[in-house]
C-alpha cells in the first residue's frame, strides 16, 4: 500500500500537538540540509506563526536559489483534444458539461505549433481527456509525432511532456519510444474518499489505478514522471505528506522520484463556477507555505505553477522554490489559433496571469532570473536517476546555466522586440561575466559567439 490513511492521519494529529520546541528542533534541522522525516515534515506544516514562518520561506528561496540559480524554465501547455468520459467534480470538460467537443487534426496540431513555435516556445505540455474511442493512443502518438515534425524558421519543439489519464504498462513503452520527455498525471487527491467523490461514476474514479500509474509508467521505461495535487480539493497537509510518501515509494522502487511536481491550486471551471462546496481551498499564506515545504523537503525535484495563478503570485512563488512556469498559455482545444482570431474557447478552467510570452521574459530579467528554454537534460540522456545523481553533487549547474543561458540568446535573437533585444543582450553579458569557473565561461563565450552568427540548439 502506497498511501496509509491511518499513518498519515496519525502523524498530523501528532504533529498537532508539536510544541514550540519541536518546532524549533525541527526547523534546524532543516536548515541544517538534515534529511526530514515524516513526522518533521508534518511538523513544519502545522507552523503558522510569522517569526518561523518567514524561516520556511528563507530556507525555500536559499535552497533553490544554490540549486537552480535564477534559471526559470519556460514552457506553455497545448490542448489537443477535450473528449473526456470522466466526470470529475471541479474539471469544464467532465463528461456531464454539454459542450461542442473538439480534437485536433493532424494539420490543426500543426498549426497551433507553429503558432507556439513562433512565440518562442521549445517546450510543451500536450494536454488530452480520457476518451478511448475519440482520444485512442494511436492518436496521441501521431500527435506527438505531429508536434515533433513541425518545424519553422527559428526553432522547433524540443521536449514534449504529457498529460495523458493513467494507462497501462504497454501504452507508456508506446509513449517512450515517441521520445517524451516527462509523463506528467496529477493525483488530484491522496485522499481515497475525497478522490472517489471528486470522480463519481467514470473510469477516473478508480484510485489504486490512478495513484499506480507512475509505476507501470516506470515499467514502461519512462524514469521522468511529472505529479501533482490539484491543492483545494482536500486537507493540504495531508495532500503534502502523501506527495513525499510516494515521492519515497517510486525513488526505493525504481531509483527516481518525482522529476516534477506541479501545484496547480483549484480555479473556477464550467458548471463550477463559484468554488461552493469546496471546504479545503487554500488561501495564499498557506499556498506558499505548501511550495516552500515541498522545496525544502525535495530539494532536487523541479516545481511547476502555472497560468492559474496571478503574475503577482507566481513572481513570488518563484523566490520559494517553483522551477518552471508556463507563460502565453491558453487553457482550451484550438484556442491559440482561436486566441490569434478573437474567438473564445470553452476554457477548462480559468487562467489569472494573461500576459503575453515576452512580458513574463523581460518581467523574469528585471527581476534577475534567467527565463530558460532548456531542453538539453532529456536529450542527453540525464533523465531518472541519472539526473539526480548529478543533480545532488552540484555538477548540474556547470550545465544549466550556461545552457540557460544560451537558450535565452536564442529568444532574445530570434524573438525579441527592440527594446527586449536592448535589455536582453546587455543582461546576457552581465550573466556570462557572473559564471565564476573560468573553462566553463570560455566554453560558453565560444558558444554565443555561435548562436550571434546564425547558429541554434547548442547545448552543453
Ligand atoms: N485529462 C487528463 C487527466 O485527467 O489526467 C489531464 C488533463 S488536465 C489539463 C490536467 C489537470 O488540470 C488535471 O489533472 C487537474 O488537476 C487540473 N484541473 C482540472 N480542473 C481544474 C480546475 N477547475 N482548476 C484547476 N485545475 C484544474
Amino acid at each position: 500500500m502506497i498511501i496509509n490513511d491511518k499513518y498519515i492521519k496519525n502523524i498530523l494529529t501528532e504533529a498537532e500537538n508539536a510544541t514550540d520546541s519541536d518546532k524549533e528542533a525541527v526547523l534546524a534541522k532543516a536548515e541544517n540540509r538534515e534529511k526530514l522525516s515524516h513526522m518533521d515534515i508534518a511538523i513544519l506544516l502545522n507552523i503558522d506563526d510569522e517569526e518561523k514562518l518567514s524561516r520556511i520561506f528563507k530556507l525555500a528561496g536559499k535552497i533553490k536559489n544554490e540549486i537552480y540559480g535564477n534559471r526559470v524554465v519556460i514552457f506553455a501547455p497545448l490542448y489537443i483534444s477535450d473528449y473526456c468520459v470522466n466526470n470529475c467534480v471541479y474539471c469544464g470538460y467532465k463528461c456531464s458539461n454539454k459542450f461542442k467537443r473538439r480534437k485536433l487534426s493532424i494539420e490543426e496540431i500543426q498549426k497551433e505549433v507553429e503558432i507556439l513555435e513562433n512565440r518562442g516556445h521549445k517546450r510543451l505540455a500536450l494536454e488530452f481527456g480520457e476518451d478511448y474511442e475519440n482520444c485512442p493512443i494511436e492518436y496521441i502518438l501521431d500527435a506527438i509525432d505531429a508536434v515533433y515534425s513541425t518545424k519553422q524558421k527559428n526553432g522547433e519543439i524540443r521536449r514534449v511532456n504529457i498529460n495523458i489519464a493513467a494507462t497501462s504498462v504497454e501504452n507508456y513503452r508506446k509513449l517512450k519510444e515517441k521520445g517524451i520527455g516527462t509523463y506528467i498525471l496529477f493525483q488530484e487527491t491522496y485522499h481515497r474518499e475525497t478522490y472517489e467523490k471528486m470522480h463519481p461514476n467514470c473510469i477516473k474514479g478508480d484510485y489504486e489505478y490512478h495513484l499506480t500509474a507512475f509505476d507501470r509508467a516506470m515499467q514502461g521505461g519512462i524514469d521522468d514522471v511529472g505529479a501533482g495535487v490539484l491543492f483545494g480539493l482536500y486537507d493540504y497537509k495531508y495532500e503534502v505528506l502523501s506527495l513525499m510518501i510516494h515521492n519515497e515509494h517510486l525513488e526505493k522502487t525504481y531509483g527516481a522520484g518525482f522529476h516534477t511536481i506541479s501545484v496547480p491550486r483549484l480555479k473556477p471551471a464550467m458548471g463550477n463556477n463559484s468554488l461552493k462546496g469546496f471546504p479545503y481551498l487554500l488561501n495564499d499564506e498557506e499556498f506558499k507555505k505548501v511550495i516552500a515545504i515541498i522545496r525544502i523537503s525535495v530539494p532536487y525535484t523541479g516545481m511547476i505553477l502555472s497560468t492559474r495563478e496571478t503574475a503577482e503570485f507566481r513572481k513570488e512563488a518563484i523566490n520559494y522554490g517553483i522551477s518552471q512556469i508556463s507563460a502565453g498559455s491558453a487553457t482550451g482545444v484550438g484556442a491559440y489559433k482561436d486566441e490569434e482570431e478573437n474567438l473564445k474557447e470553452n476554457l477548462q478552467f480559468e487562467v489569472s496571469d494573461n500576459r503575453k510570452v515576452g512580458d513574463v521574459i523581460l518581467e523574469l530579467m528585471r527581476d534577475g532570473f534567467i527565463p530558460s528554454y532548456c531542453t538539453a537534460c532529456y536529450r542527453m540522456g540525464r533523465t531518472g536517476d541519472r539526473f539526480f545523481e548529478l543533480a545532488r553533487s552540484g555538477e548540474i549547474k556547470n550545465v544549466c546555466q550556461p545552457n540557460a543561458i544560451m537558450t535565452l540568446l536564442e529568444y532574445i535573437c530570434d524573438y525579441g522586440t527592440d527594446n527586449l533585444k536592448a535589455e536582453g543582450m546587455e543582461y546576457i553579458q552581465k550573466s556570462i561575466d557572473q559564471l565564476e569557473d573560468e573553462k566553463i565561461k570560455e566554453a560558453l563565450k565560444k558558444q554565443v559567439d555561435k548562436i550571434l552568427q546564425g547558429d541554434r540548439d547548442l547545448y552543453f
